[in-house]
């Protein structure tokens, strides 16, 4: 199962990005949370709610779970 981790820093909109082990934009953030390990980005969000509760998948890497 695919690793998650959430960007400490929130972006421009407040949000505060949950990106999937190897995603690009992973490579960017410099500071971050382990999620865990999760079948789907769903249960990556959720957890990263626990931290922040403006988490959101990134566009990129986690499509299905990008709300805005
Ligand atoms: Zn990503």
């Amino acid at each position: 199962m695919p690793q998650y981790y959430v960007n400490d820093r929130a972006q421009a909109n407040g949000d505060h990005e949950v990106h999937k082990y190897g995603c690009i934009w992973l490579a960017k953030v410099t500071s971050k949370t382990y999620l865990g390990t999760y079948e789907s980005c769903h249960g990556a969000v959720q957890k990263a709610k626990t931290f922040y509760s403006t988490a959101d998948g990134c566009a990129y890497c986690c499509p299905a779970c990008h709300k805005k």
